[in-house]
């Protein structure tokens, strides 16, 4: 009776996977990590619409900010944790690691990690705040126990139509791992569609950079609308091999330990 039973439901299962006729989905090519960053207000919605997607994606978090105006409440950001999205370091305050110091850097990097394991998080990767990144702050965030760190730009775009579509899924540098420039109110369905389009003709790892989802609240931000449609759109491209993972999934990110917190900065090299 079981048997009789399974046989339909497991028609109906496969039928979606099945459009190459073999019944089998096709075999991954490219990984698309969908990230948001900034512990914005509106993320809680975003990650309820991955939800409904079947997707999850990686949330990057200032964890001084936690709790401010438009920002995420640690409630809101529990919820987004429980659904089994992935929550990632993003510095203390939000500071361009370039012009500080290493201890500076130290401070903002592994103190943001330090709190967030404080909260009960595993945050195994980081995202440089406007992408920016030099050999120091990658020493670092790999000295605070992250395993891999996102930068912003470096993959094709309209700023870069010579840059590659993709980024390796054995990224060149798991410490500046490169997207498309961050997806902004001016970054159309199409161009969003383009991005994945681009990584696709190789295959790889395509990272994308969002910050608000709201209408019409500023430069670095997508309406639901159009979030939701891409996400639509998006889901469809298994068939063609492309699916999506958090980046700690895509890169195959580890937990490392923190270091002891009275630990001075290494020296340079
Ligand atoms: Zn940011």
């Amino acid at each position: 009776m079981v048997a009789f039973l399974a046989v339909p439901i497991l028609v109906t299962a496969a039928a979606p996977a099945a459009l190459a006729g073999t019944g089998k989905p096709p075999k991954v090519r490219t990984v698309v990590s969908l990230t948001f960053d900034d512990g914005d207000s509106t993320h809680p919605a975003v990650a309820g619409m991955l939800e409904r997607h079947g997707m999850r994606g990686t949330f990057y978090v200032n964890t001084d900010t936690v709790g401010g105006e438009e920002k995420l409440t640690r409630r809101g950001l529990a919820r987004i944790a429980k659904k089994g999205h992935e929550i990632g370091g993003h510095t203390l305050t939000h500071v361009r690691l370039t012009e500080l110091t290493r201890s500076e850097q130290q401070t903002q990097i592994c103190d943001d990690r330090r709190r967030l394991v404080s909260w009960g998080y595993r945050p195994v990767t980081l995202a440089y705040p406007f992408g920016s990144v030099d050999s120091d702050a990658k020493a670092v965030a790999r000295r605070c126990g992250y395993d891999a760190a996102r930068g912003v730009g470096g993959l094709k775009e309209w700023a870069c139509p010579a840059c590659p579509g993709a980024e390796t899924l054995r990224p060149r540098d798991r410490y500046d791992i490169r997207t498309p420039g961050s997806i902004r109110e001016d970054t159309l369905l199409r161009h969003m569609r383009q991005q994945i389009l681009n990584a696709e003709k190789t295959g790889g790892l395509v990272p994308l950079v969002f910050h608000r989802v709201c209408d019409d609240c500023g430069l670095y931000s997508v309406t639901p609308k159009r979030m939701n449609d891409f996400l639509g759109w998006l889901k469809e491209r298994r068939s063609r091999g492309t699916v999506v993972k958090t980046l700690k999934d895509a890169v195959g990110a580890r937990h490392r330990p923190l270091p002891a917190a009275e630990d001075p900065a290494a020296a340079p090299g």
